[in-house]
């Protein structure tokens, strides 16, 4: 990375950020690639860093329709844990964590990835028993993760209103040590950079508007920069899922919802974890400058606008008010929202299609930035060996035809 003296900084402060180098090219689009990405988020610039570095697959585009790290990769709070309920969900997610672990060092970019533990507040005794359940289950598949009793979230958070007098007292919790936070653009910008050197063609401001086939295999998409050929095509665009299969003539078990987010004016360190309460609603933490993170669950209806309701937000800060009283004075600086793709198990689709050639890596709802790293990893191994990587192929399209469902609400509900 380029380092600049007092002075060096003092100057380019004044030139007006020109002739700045780029970080990556910005390329024109090939004829043909051996593999197309369509979706230049986080998870498909994972997948097309991982094809280059792993599979030595370096003729390879990401399309993206604005620019890179542009839809919910930028817009999530970041949460990272791995505490899921099921084997084959926890063994995914934990697979993610452990490549977080060592992601910063590998892209040589500093993702500001913080393991400052995740907290999941109990509030009722069905909570503590299926926190107990839950905790269990990580430990059987090596997670780390602890019940805590109300005395130990206390000591852990001081701020958060722990008596009776709440409305929903705590009772206890889980806690995954490992879990924390990222900064998220970063971790499009650090991938983004690494799969260019590796000679990816990044291609933003193009979007897909076609998927073309032929005998049952994908030849291409059409693009607003016309037609670019591959025989692999694999679309990664969230929230946009069901509209790039209906190009393929498929249909999805994915609904596209709104999720919020907002955060509030800086203020002083003084919550250094991450507090969900699925019961009372709401999460929140605080970055490294000092705002308050906060989200919810998703707005109930569907759409595509990447804003959402206003009861939400206030549904929202009630939650988080109900948790820590003090924090009803702080002001709101900014709200938000994405839009989730959804899927009827809350677990993602990473799988092939009846398209030949064409392949779908989705449905990762409120949760899927935990899962960058794991998603692009085992996606890119999917997409170069043509068929599912072990911990890919539970989260196949299948499942919806075999009932094999892997059945993650519990785990996922509020808490992303
Ligand atoms: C408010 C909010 C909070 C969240 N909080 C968390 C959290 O704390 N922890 C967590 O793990 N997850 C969280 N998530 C979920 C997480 O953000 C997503 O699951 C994850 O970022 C998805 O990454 P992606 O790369 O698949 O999608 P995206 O980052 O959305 O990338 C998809 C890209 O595809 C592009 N695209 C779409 N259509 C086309 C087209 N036709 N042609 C070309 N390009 C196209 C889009 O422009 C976009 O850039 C949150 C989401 C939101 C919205």
């Amino acid at each position: 990375m380029q380092r600049y003296s007092g002075f060096g900084l003092v100057k380019h402060a004044l030139n007006y950020h020109e002739n700045w180098q780029r970080v990556w090219r910005n390329p024109t689009p090939k004829k043909e690639y051996d593999v197309i990405i369509v979706g230049g988020g986080g998870h498909g610039l994972a997948t097309a860093y991982y094809l280059a570095k792993e599979h030595g697959i370096t003729n390879v585009a990401v399309v993206e329709k604005g620019y890179l790290g542009g839809g919910n990769t930028a817009r999530n709070t970041t949460i990272v844990r791995s505490n899921y309920l099921w084997d084959e969900a926890a063994h995914l997610y934990e697979h993610a964590l452990k490549l977080w672990e060592g992601l910063s060092q590998e892209l040589n970019y500093n993702l500001m990835f913080s393991q400052r533990g995740v907290l999941n507040l109990g509030h009722t005794l069905q909570d503590m028993r299926d926190i107990e359940r839950r905790v269990s289950a990580n430990r059987l598949n090596g997670i780390d993760s602890e019940v805590l009793t109300t005395a130990d979230v206390q000591k852990l958070v001081p701020l958060l209103d722990c008596s009776k007098r709440a409305r929903y007292p705590v009772m206890g919790g889980s806690w995954q040590p490992r879990g924390g936070v990222a900064r998220h653009d970063a971790v499009a910008w650090g991938f983004a950079r690494a799969a260019d050197a590796l000679g990816v063609d990044l291609i933003q401001q193009t979007e897909v508007i076609g998927i073309r086939k032929e005998k049952g295999a994908v030849i291409g998409v059409e693009t607003t920069r016309g037609f670019i050929a591959s025989k692999t095509v694999g679309c990664v665009v969230a929230g946009n899922s069901g509209v790039l299969a209906k190009m393929a003539g498929l249909r999805l078990p994915v609904e596209s919802h709104p999720l919020q987010a907002l955060v509030s004016e800086p203020i002083k360190p003084v919550l250094d974890t991450v507090v969900m309460s699925n019961h009372v609603h709401g999460y929140i933490s605080q970055s490294d400058k000092g705002d308050l993170v906060i989200g919810a669950g998703i707005d109930g209806y569907n759409g595509y606008g990447q804003r959402g309701s206003y009861p939400t937000i206030e549904h929202t800060l009630a939650a988080i008010v109900e948790m820590f009283p003090t924090f009803s004075r702080v002001r709101m600086n900014r709200q938000w929202g994405g839009i989730v793709d959804t899927c009827p198990d809350a677990c993602p689709i990473i799988s092939a299609t009846p398209v030949k050639g064409l392949f779908f890596n989705c449905g990762w709802g409120t949760g899927g930035f935990k899962a960058t790293p794991g998603s692009g990893h085992v996606f890119a191994a999917t997409l170069a060996q043509g068929y599912a990587h072990p911990l890919a192929k539970p989260f196949s399209i299948d499942r919806f035809y075999s009932g094999a469902l892997i059945d993650e609400h519990g785990a996922a509900g509020v808490a992303h």
